[in-house]
C-alpha cells in the first residue's frame, strides 16, 4: 500500500511526515479518559513487564525481520517463511495450524482463565521488485523484495507472541496470531476466513498494523471509521475496425477513441471532489494495436477504482459505464467492461480504536498520536474487519536522519527497526488490556 492522503491538505507522504512534526502533541493530552484510571496500577505493572520481555527479545527481532527480508516470497508461496513461523510458534508452546488459506499459519494461545479471544494479524508477502540495496540483509531472490514492510510485521508479531506467550499464566482469554499469506491484491484474508481462521476459537477482536515510513518512528496514526479506500479492479476492451492507416475514414480507430477514454476517466478524479462521491480512477495497463500503419482494432485497457463508501463506488461505477458508452458510441467503437470488485474499505470500530489509543498511551515508545484522515490506499485487513470488531493502525517507521524515508513499494524502501519493539508492546499491551482479557 501507499500512503496517499487526500483529504485535508495533504498531498504526499513528505507533507505528511513535515505535518507530524509540526503537529505533535504532548501524548497527556491525546490520551482517552475511561477506564485507564480504574486499573491503572495492575495495568502500569502488566505494562511494565511488558516493557521488559520486549527490551529482552529487541535483538532477535531484529534477526528475525533481516532473516525474512533476506529471503522474501510472493503471495501463496511463502512457503519458507511460514515454515519459520509455525517453529518459532511451537517452539513457545503454542496450538499451531499450518497451511490455512493455502499458506498461513495459525497459533493460539490460552491464558490461565477463560476469556474473550484477540486477533493479532500480520502479512508475510513480499513484491515482485528487484531490491536496490547494499545492506548485508537485502533480498537474496533476485526480482522479489519485502517493499512494503510485512517482514517488519512478522518480527513485531512473532515478538508479541514470546512476551504473551512468556506471561500467559497472567492472561484471561485466548490470544490468536495470525499469518496470512498474499496481502498484495490477491485477498489471503479471504481464503484464510474461508479456511476458518476466525474460528476455533471464535475471534471477539481483531487488532494489525501497517508500518510506514512517511510517520517518524514513535508517531502512531490511527483514525475511526473508514481509514482506508475500497480498490475494485476493471478490464475494458474497446474494439474498433482495422484498415489503412492512410484511409481513417474506412476504419474505427480503437486507439484514438482509448485515448479519450484515459482522459475523460482521469478527469472525473479532479472533476468529482465531493467528499461523499469521491474515486480514483488509475488506468494502469494498456494493450493495444497491431502495426505503425493500420489502423488499431482493439485495444484492452485495465486500472484500479478506488473509493470511501458505497455511495462512491456506484457512483463511479456508474460514471465509468456512461463515459465509455458516450466515446466510444462517438468514435462508432464498441466496448466491454469487467468491473470487478476487490477489497472493501478498512473500517475500525470506535471502541476498540479507543482501546489502541489508551493502550499506546502506556508504551514508551510511543511519542505521538496523529489522527489521520481515510487513505485512499487499501488492505485486505478489510475482510476481517467486517467480520469481527477492530482496528488497523499505522506505526511510524521513518527516520530521515538515517536516510529512512523511501516510500513503501520502492526498490530503496527499508524502515526503522527501532519500531519493531514498538509494535510487539503495542500488540501485547492490547492482549492485556482488552476487556475480559485483563
Ligand atoms: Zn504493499
Ligand atoms: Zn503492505
Amino acid at each position: 500500500m501507499h500512503l496517499k492522503i487526500i483529504k485535508q491538505g495533504y498531498r504526499d507522504a513528505r507533507d505528511v511526515s513535515v505535518k507530524v512534526h509540526a503537529s505533535k502533541v504532548p501524548l497527556e493530552k491525546t490520551l482517552l479518559p475511561g477506564k485507564r484510571k480504574s486499573c491503572y496500577n495492575e495495568i502500569m505493572n502488566v505494562m511494565a513487564e511488558i516493557e521488559q520481555r520486549v527490551s529482552r527479545i529487541r535483538d532477535e527481532m531484529v534477526r528475525l525481520r533481516r532473516d525474512f527480508h533476506r529471503h522474501p516470497e510472493t503471495g501463496f508461496c511463502e512457503n519458507r517463511t511460514s515454515r519459520i513461523i509455525a517453529g518459532y510458534l511451537r517452539d513457545l508452546g503454542m496450538e499451531v495450524r499450518e497451511g490455512v488459506g493455502k499458506t498461513g499459519v495459525v497459533g493460539v494461545l490460552r491464558g490461565a482463565a477463560p476469556g474473550r479471544t484477540l486477533m493479532l494479524r500480520a502479512d508475510m508477502d513480499a513484491l515482485p521488485i528487484q531490491e536496490k540495496s547494499s545492506s548485508p540483509y537485502r533480498s537474496a531472490n533476485p526480482g522479489v523484495m519485502h517493499a512494503c514492510g510485512h517482514d517488519g510485521h512478522m518480527a513485531i508479531l512473532l515478538g508479541a507472541a514470546c512476551v504473551l506467550a512468556g506471561m500467559k499464566g497472567r492472561l484471561r482469554g485466548q490470544v490468536k496470531f495470525v499469518f496470512q499469506p498474499a496481502e498484495e491484491g490477491a485477498g489471503g484474508a479471504r481464503k484464510m476466513i474461508e479456511d476458518r481462521a476466525l474460528e476455533d476459537p471464535r475471534v471477539d477482536a481483531a487488532f494489525g498494523l501497517h508500518l510506514v515510513t512517511a510517520l517518524p518512528c514513535g508517531t502512531l496514526g490511527w483514525g475511526k471509521g473508514t481509514v482506508m479506500a475500497a480498490m475494485d479492479s476493471f478490464v475494458l476492451k474497446v474494439t474498433g475496425r482495422s484498415g489503412h492507416s492512410s484511409m481513417p475514414e474506412d476504419g474505427v480507430d480503437a486507439i484514438r477513441a482509448s485515448a479519450r477514454i484515459v482522459d475523460d476517466l482521469h478527469a472525473l478524479n479532479t472533476v468529482n471532489n465531493e467528499s461523499d462521491t469521491q474515486s480514483l480512477i488509475n488506468i494502469g495497463a494498456i494493450r493495444g494495436g497491431e502495426a505503425a500503419n493500420v489502423i488499431a482494432e482493439e485495444v484492452e485497457l485495465s486500472g484500479t477504482v478506488r473509493t470511501l463508501n458505497p455511495k462512491a463506488k456506484a457512483f463511479a461505477k456508474g460514471a465509468m459505464h456512461r463515459i465509455v458508452g458516450r466515446v466510444t458510441g462517438e468514435f462508432g467503437a464498441g466496448f466491454d467492461l469487467d468491473y470487478r470488485e476487490g477489497y472493501p474499505p478498512v473500517v475500525n470500530d470506535g471502541e476498540m480504536t479507543d482501546l489502541l489509543c489508551r493502550v499506546a498511551g502506556d508504551v514508551p515508545g510511543v511519542d505521538g498520536l496523529l489522527e489521520l484522515p481515510p487513505l485512499m490506499a487499501s488492505e485486505d485487513m478489510a475482510f476481517y474487519l467486517r467480520e469481527v470488531p477492530g482496528c488497523f493502525f499505522f506505526l511510524g517507521a521513518g527516520n530521515p536522519e538515517k536516510g529512512l524515508t523511501r516510500p513503501l513499494h520502492s526498490s530503496e524502501f527499508d524502515f526503522d527497526e527501532s519500531a519493531l519493539p514498538v509494535g510487539a508492546a503495542l500488540f501485547a499491551g492490547l492482549a492485556a488490556s482488552l476487556p475480559g482479557m485483563e
